[in-house]
């Protein structure tokens, strides 16, 4: 008989994902009795042939039919198809030939894995009774969420913050990206919404040569707090016409940047 399979859940970080990792794994599982090796009995002496089956763990039975003699062959009924029976059971595992405890399994986990996918690894779930093959260990993938990055895909976005002084001469940014840290130059005269796309920054994909990109979403940080000085000075700039918005008309409105955002 063959041992079941066996579920667990795995939580994979942002990097761990876009790299692939070799995890080790404790699971709880049914292993071979290292005392009896799997056979259940106390002793050698303690296995006999079936006596029902004569060793071979299946019974034939002859039929007379209106079509003649027919022969079908079934699993022994006395020894279940092992073809040997146990006259003294071991004590460690009472004869069944399996006992429960911890293993460390260690697993390989591909590059570009995403949430709820699963991974079987054969013949690492719980042990069959009496020396009956393993089943399976299902790995069930689980995100962490990052901190700062959020999965689309095999794509990733980012919120970038900028303050209105960057945002008007343009600055060099460093952004977290799965893999490390990458620079973005920020024109002069970049707008809020606006997105920079990293390419090749994104996930790879499980099955495929494709990787996704970064989209980089500039957010330009309004103060909420000014102080007297500060409302002078920018009251006085109010009323300069190049603080008058004057949207591009061929720019990109807020629906057609989500529609290409993860296009
Ligand atoms: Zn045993
Ligand atoms: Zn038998």
């Amino acid at each position: 008989m063959r041992g079941s399979n066996l579920r667990v859940k795995l939580k994979l970080n942002y990097e761990e994902i876009a790299k692939g990792v070799t995890k080790n794994i404790k699971v709880k599982k049914y292993v071979p009795c290292t005392t009896c090796s799997g056979s259940g009995a106390k002793d050698k002496g303690s296995v006999q042939n079936c006596g029902t089956c004569g060793g071979s763990g299946q019974v034939r039975r002859v039929q007379n039919t209106f079509l003649g003699q027919m022969q079908t062959v079934t699993t022994c009924p006395t020894c279940n198809g092992e073809g040997t029976t146990v006259t003294a059971k071991c004590t460690s595992c009472k004869g069944e030939g399996r006992v429960y405890a911890e293993e460390t399994v260690s697993i390989e986990i591909p590059a570009g894995v995403q949430e709820g996918m699963q991974l079987t690894v054969g013949g690492r779930g719980n042990a069959g009774e009496r020396g009956g093959p393993a089943g399976d260990l299902i790995i069930l993938i689980e995100e962490e969420l990052h901190k700062e990055l959020h999965r689309e895909g095999l794509n990733v976005a980012y919120d970038l913050h900028l303050s209105f002084s960057d945002a008007v001469f343009g600055t060099q940014v460093e952004v977290p990206t799965i893999d490390g840290r990458a620079k973005i130059k920020i024109p002069p005269g970049t707008q809020s919404g606006k997105v920079f796309r990293l390419k090749g920054k994104g996930f790879p994909g499980v099955n495929s040569y494709e990787k996704g990109d970064q989209l980089v979403q500039v957010n330009i940080w309004t103060p909420q707090n000014v102080s007297a000085e500060e409302k002078t000075m920018l009251e006085k700039l109010g009323q300069s016409p190049n603080f008058k918005p004057h949207p591009d008309k061929n720019g990109k409105s807020f629906f057609d940047k989500i529609r290409d955002m993860f296009s």
